[in-house]
Parts: structure tokens; C-alpha cells; sequence
């Protein structure tokens, strides 16, 4: 068992505190956010180093600010204000992959968090900056030209800002002295970019699809933000964009933590 001296868990917390505040002062997290990213920050520095914790955050700065740029989307409304199960959808296998190498010292644990972060990064810049491709997106499973911010649509620059998102990650792990050699920085891209696409594909057959028919545009999120309660028009009820989330999540991981056992 390895966890990080007294002083490592209070920097840490210091850090994710500051971080965390200035994201509710921008309105990027919400009060239970707030909580559970200070948290997750905390625990993961305190039990799998400083690496992770940079990574989680280059993950979480660049997700809010590129959903900051150019005009509102569905999840802005919901808020940009991540609250807790959002943070805990996308961050989960980091928060348990840091626990399980702190007890067990195996670096796979690492990769396995990291997979799932580089899946999750993939996955918001491709959602935020996909939706604004001035082509309209085609549905992963039909090809079917559909609306924009219907879930399972890709686009091109959808799909290049998700292999943008999951070598950033990948970047950081093969600067990182966590010892990646290149096989497994190039699986964590591959992790990063399955997990998109994971998650496109459930979110255009499971997902519920949702409709305003106020607005007239299918959504993802309940109430529409004009306001209006939306009705379901398909997908399976209950399984919501945080379920998907956490789908995709789990892709990442799993293809991170299996390039461990294979080449490290
Ligand atoms: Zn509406």
C-alpha cells in the first residue's frame, strides 16, 4: 500500500478547493459539484499522485471553457454548472483507479483512470464543438442526417475534436512520470476515441430522446431550457446523458487499463 504523505493530501485538498471555487464563481460547478470535485481532486492526489490530479484538471479546464465559447447549448443550461453526478459520471474510474493503486501499487490502476478521463475529455469536446459544425451531423448507427445536439449524431469536426481531446490526455500521460511507454500512450487515444464513440452509439439507441415542444428540438435534458417540461419520443426511460457518460467512461478505462497489463 502506497498513499501520499499528510502534507501531499492537504496541498491537494488546498488546490482542489481553489479550483473548485473558481469554477462556481464561473459557473461551471454547481454547490454539490463544488463537493464532490474537491473530493475526487483530493483523493485522487492523495492516493495516486500528482499526475492524475493534473490530468483530472486539464480534463475539467478545458471541458468548461470550450463550452463557453460560441452560443448555448442544452448541457449550459442544465448548467454549466456540473453538479455531483455529473462530476462522479465522468470521473468515477480516476477516483477508483487512484483507490486501487494506492492499495496495490499497480500501475495499470492509473492507466485505467486515465483511459476513462482521456474517454471522457473525447466525449464533452466532441459534444461541445461538434455542435457547432455548420454541416448537420449524421446519426452513428443510421447515417440518417439529423438535427444538431441530437444524441448519437457525429460529425466530422466532432469527430476530430474527440481525437483531440483523448491525445491531449494521452500527451500528458507520455510526459507524466508515470512511466508510459508509446504503446500505451497510443492505447490511451484509442481509449479516449472508442469512449466517444460509445457513447454516441448508446446515446442514439438507449438514451432517452427527449422533445420540447415548445421550442420544437429534440433535447437531451428535462425541463427544456426555455423552460418547458419535454416528453420522451424514444430510447429506453431513465437512462439519461449521465448514464451514457458513465458508459463511456468505463470504455476508456477498461481499454487503459488493458493496455497496462499488455505492455507495461
Ligand atoms: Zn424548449
Amino acid at each position: 500500500m502506497s498513499v501520499q504523505p499528510i502534507t501531499t493530501w492537504i496541498l491537494a485538498a488546498i488546490c482542489a478547493a481553489l479550483i473548485t471555487g473558481i469554477a462556481w464563481r464561473f459557473r461551471a460547478l454547481a454547490p454539490s459539484g463544488v463537493i464532490a470535485a474537491t473530493m475526487m481532486g483530493t483523493v485522487v492526489v492523495g492516493t495516486g499522485g500528482w499526475w492524475p490530479g493534473i490530468i483530472l484538471v486539464v480534463f475539467f479546464v478545458s471541458s468548461s471553457a470550450i463550452s463557453r465559447i460560441g452560443p448555448q447549448s442544452d448541457h449550459q443550461a442544465r448548467g454549466a454548472q456540473r453538479d455531483w453526478v455529473q462530476v462522479l459520471a465522468n470521473g468515477w474510474p480516476m477516483l477508483i483507479g487512484c483507490l486501487l493503486f494506492g492499495f496495490s501499487e499497480n500501475t495499470n490502476w492509473l492507466l485505467f483512470g486515465i483511459g476513462g478521463i482521456a474517454a471522457a475529455t473525447a466525449d464533452t469536446w466532441s459534444s461541445e464543438l461538434g455542435r457547432r459544425s455548420h454541416a448537420p451531423p449524421r446519426l452513428i448507427t443510421t447515417g440518417k442526417v439529423v438535427q444538431t445536439g441530437t444524441s448519437g449524431a457525429v460529425s466530422s469536426m466532432g469527430l476530430i475534436a474527440s481525437f483531440g481531446g483523448a491525445s491531449l490526455i494521452a500527451i500528458l500521460l507520455g510526459i507524466s512520470s508515470i512511466g508510459a511507454i508509446w504503446p500505451v500512450v497510443l492505447a490511451i487515444v484509442i481509449a479516449g476515441f472508442a469512449g466517444g464513440l460509445i457513447d454516441s452509439l448508446l446515446g442514439a439507441t438507449v438514451q432517452e430522446r427527449r422533445y420540447c415542444d415548445h421550442c420544437q428540438r429534440l433535447t437531451e435534458s428535462n425541463p427544456h431550457r426555455c423552460g418547458t417540461s419535454t416528453r420522451i419520443v424514444g430510447g429506453i426511460r431513465g437512462i439519461n446523458n449521465d448514464g451514457v457518460n458513465v458508459a463511456c467512461a468505463f470504455t476508456g478505462a477498461i481499454i487503459g487499463g488493458i493496455s497496462g497489463i499488455l505492455f507495461l
